[in-house]
């Protein structure tokens, strides 16, 4: 317990503040002694010593008080051990707080870690902030990130599977067999929970089926069993991977990717459309180059003088008939998506999306002299299964095309990582700070049992 105000209020058990003085840098000076019962047992062999060989003065690093930096003075002894047979001859005091051979004390080391982990700046912030090197912090931030990651993760039922190019590959040369090997991948696979609360669940380097599948293997056949949907964008790698490690799964796809090739293949005939008529690329100017904006949109969202003004664009010769039957064939894809539960209100039957992608494909067959239809209509029908299954469970990839920014976000701010591993904790820890604080703010607050009578000022 502390004795005086100054020790309670500078709060570090076991010292004892002998003297405050401001520093000529303007932060402060801390004199402090030891105050502390074990600090005179033995570290060897626990005999209690009063011998103090010498006086020595310490000045481990602390936390800053009011923003202004601390210099601590540690005034403390270095005492004989008066056991004869102990091969320890002197030993110098220590503290919970700062231990043996410590430079910096505990808590100044906690709250860089908390400052990396909690509040996502980096350990070159964190440590320029505490006065302390990198490595310091780094090997703070690792050993309490490290007691958050390696948790078991939570049963998952909708598991998202993206990549992430997580910067340039690295070889090294092998010395005995001259050959240079891969050290670090160029892409990222990533695991995530679409549903529950636990974000990025893992990372894989390389983006083959096989690194994917890898991953997989790794989870408890409980843990694999549990999950009922798959979600991933129109990839077959990840599809191979998915159909070879977790049979019983649904796989659906992102329905973003499947509009975004709808939107590709009209913006596609397009520019083949209008090159064929003007002999080069589309220029301001011209009246198919005005509304390429509109055709992007969604149908329901343009207004009636838009919608007039692409119908009188395209409408007019062959020309601009070959891009409005892309368009109607975009807008027909979307019917069918469009019966998702979280738009019409209730839950699709099969039948009908299934019925609305056969008016598409069927739309597609009526166009068939436009190349670009043609291969859209094929990629669709080879994703039907799971585009229906996107559309009947109401599943998307959101989850993880959101968490890849913050992966992104995560090198920027590093300037790229050499290490490929430092960057999985990182990205791993940023990815699942934002489910960590919401389930701080979700425990809810006790009441506050107020008993005795309370004091009254005046
Ligand atoms: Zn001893």
């Amino acid at each position: 317990m502390f004795e005086d105000t100054a020790s309670a209020l500078f709060g570090v058990d076991g010292l004892q503040i002998a003297g405050v003085e401001a520093a000529p840098d303007g932060g402060i000076e801390v004199w402090a002694v030891t105050d502390h019962e074990a600090a005179r047992a033995c570290p060897e062999c626990g005999t209690v010593s009063d011998q103090v060989h010498e006086t020595v003065v310490t000045r481990p690093r602390d936390v800053r008080r009011a923003g202004d930096a601390v210099d601590l003075r540690w005034i403390k002894a270095r005492r004989k051990c008066g056991n004869q047979e102990c091969s320890r001859k002197t030993f110098t005091e220590w503290v919970p707080a700062v231990p043996p051979r410590c430079r910096i004390t505990t808590r100044l080391r906690e709250q860089a870690a908390h400052e990396v982990t909690g509040r996502g700046i980096t350990p070159a912030e964190a440590a320029r902030h505490a006065g302390v090197s990198w490595p310091v912090v780094h090997d703070a931030f690792a050993a309490r990130a490290d007691g958050l990651l390696d948790r078991p993760a939570g049963a998952v039922a909708h598991l998202g599977i993206d990549e992430h190019r997580r910067g340039r590959a690295r070889f090294a040369l092998d010395e005995q067999t001259g050959e240079y090997l891969l050290i670090a991948d160029r892409w990222h696979t990533c695991f995530f929970d679409l549903g529950g609360q636990q974000g990025l669940l893992g990372q894989v380097q390389g983006r083959t089926a096989d690194d994917a599948a890898y991953w997989l293997a790794g989870a408890t056949p409980a843990w694999r069993d549990a999950i009922q949907v798959v979600c991933i964008d129109l990839c077959t790698i990840y599809a191979s991977a998915v159909r070879r490690m977790l049979p019983h799964a649904t796989l659906a796809a992102d329905l973003f990717h499947v509009v975004q090739l709808a939107v590709k293949a009209t913006g596609d005939v397009r520019r083949r459309v209008v090159r064929a008529r003007y002999g080069r690329r589309g220029r301001s100017g011209d009246p198919e180059y005005g509304i390429k904006g509109l055709l992007v949109r969604n149908l329901e969202h343009l207004a009636p003088d838009q919608f007039a003004k692409v119908m009188d664009t395209l409408g007019g010769d062959r020309y601009g008939q070959e891009i409005l039957a892309a368009w109607i064939a975009k807008e027909k894809l979307r019917d069918a998506l469009n019966l998702r539960a979280r738009i019409t209100g209730s839950t699709p039957c099969e039948r009908d999306v299934r019925g609305r992608l056969f008016c598409f494909y069927d739309w597609c067959t009526q166009h068939d002299d436009i190349p670009g239809l043609v291969t859209l209509a094929r990629t669709i029908s080879r994703w039907e299964n799971e585009i229906v299954a996107a559309v009947i469970t109401g599943i998307t990839n959101a989850t993880s095309e959101s968490l890849n920014r913050l992966a992104k976000l995560e090198a920027r701010q590093a300037y790229g990582f050499r290490n490929p591993l430092n960057q999985q904790r990182r990205v791993r820890i940023a990815c699942t700070r934002g489910y960590r604080r919401r389930s701080l703010t979700a425990t809810p607050r006790r009441p506050q049992l107020v008993t005795g009578q309370k004091h009254d000022p005046g």
